[in-house]
C-alpha cells in the first residue's frame, strides 16, 4: 500500500555537489506530505526524481510498484504532477490558454471542446480566466504561478507535487491554493508539498518529511512539533 517509495536514492551534480545521500521514505496513497528542510537541503532534486524528471544514479524510485527507468518517463509524468518552485521554468506558450491546455494536448487528448471545458474549469479555480488570452511571460509571477498550477489542475495526476507553492502568492492566492489542496485530497490524491511555512506543515500534512544536507533528517507525523507544556 506504497504509491512512492524511495530506497537508497543518491544523486550527485556533475559539480560533484551530492544533494541527496542514501534517501529513504515511502508515501500511502491519498496522504498530505510536507517536505520541510533548509535552501540546498535536496528537496527540489528529491521532488525531480518523482516525476522521473531525474533518474537515480543510485538506489531506486518505485511509483505504484513500478521501479522507474527511461523508459518509464511518459507514464510517470502522467500520474506525477509537479508544479515547480519557479513559474518562469513552467510558461512557455504564447497565451495562458495554450499553456494550461499544453498537458491534455500533450496526453493526447484531441477533443476541442472537453479540452475547452477542463482548461476553463481549471483557469476559474485558480481565478485567472480573465487572463487567458495574456502572454504568460507578461505576467507577474503570482498570476504565472496561478498558471502552472491550473496547469496540473486541468490534468488531475493521481500524485501532485508542489513546491513552494506559497511562495509569490497573494493572500487570495494562498487561501486558494489551500481550497485546491483540500479538494484535490477529496478527491483521492496523494500530494506533497515543499514548504517553509510550519504553522501550514503542522496543520494540513499526515506525514512530514525534514531534509538537511541531502539526508531525511526526520519523517513521521506533525507530533515531533507538539511541545510537552
Ligand atoms: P532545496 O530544494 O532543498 O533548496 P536543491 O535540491 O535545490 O535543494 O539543492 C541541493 C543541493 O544541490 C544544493 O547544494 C544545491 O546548491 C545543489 N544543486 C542544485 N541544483 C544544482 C545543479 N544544477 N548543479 C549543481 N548543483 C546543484
Ligand atoms: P501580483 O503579484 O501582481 O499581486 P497576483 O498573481 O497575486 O499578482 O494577482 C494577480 C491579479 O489577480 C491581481 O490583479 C489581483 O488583483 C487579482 N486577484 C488576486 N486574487 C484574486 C481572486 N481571488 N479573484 C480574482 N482576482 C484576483
Amino acid at each position: 500500500d506504497r504509491i512512492i517509495e524511495v530506497k537508497n536514492l543518491a544523486y550527485t551534480y556533475n559539480d560533484g555537489t551530492e544533494a541527496l545521500q542514501d534517501v529513504n521514505f515511502a508515501v500511502k496513497p491519498n496522504s498530505r506530505v510536507a517536505v520541510l528542510g533548509p535552501n540546498g537541503a535536496g528537496k527540489s532534486t528529491l521532488l525531480f526524481h518523482l516525476n522521473a524528471l531525474y533518474l537515480a544514479q543510485k538506489g531506486e524510485v518505485y511509483i505504484k510498484s513500478r521501479k522507474i527507468g527511461e523508459k518509464h518517463k511518459d507514464w510517470v509524468r502522467k500520474l506525477v504532477g509537479l508544479v515547480m518552485q519557479d513559474p518562469d521554468d513552467q510558461v512557455f506558450s504564447t497565451t495562458v490558454y495554450e499553456d494550461v491546455a499544453f498537458g491534455l494536448v500533450n496526453f493526447g487528448w484531441q477533443d476541442r471542446d472537453k479540452i475547452d471545458k477542463k482548461v476553463k474549469q481549471a483557469l476559474k479555480s485558480v481565478d485567472i480566466l480573465n487572463l487567458q488570452d495574456k502572454n504568460p511571460h507578461h505576467l507577474s509571477y503570482g498570476q504565472k504561478k496561478r498558471a502552472a498550477i491550473a496547469g496540473i489542475l486541468a490534468v488531475k495526476p493521481e500524485i501532485v507535487i508542489f513546491d513552494e507553492p506559497l511562495s509569490y502568492l497573494d493572500p487570495a492566492g494562498q487561501k486558494t491554493l489551500r481550497r485546491i489542496l483540500a479538494d484535490l485530497y477529496g478527491e483521492g490524491k496523494t500530494l506533497l508539498v515543499v514548504t517553509h511555512d510550519l504553522d501550514f506543515a503542522v496543520e494540513w500534512a499526515d506525514k512530514i518529511i525534514i531534509m538537511k544536507k541531502g539526508e531525511i533528517f526526520y519523517s513521521g507525523d506533525y507530533e515531533i512539533f507538539a511541545r510537552p507544556d
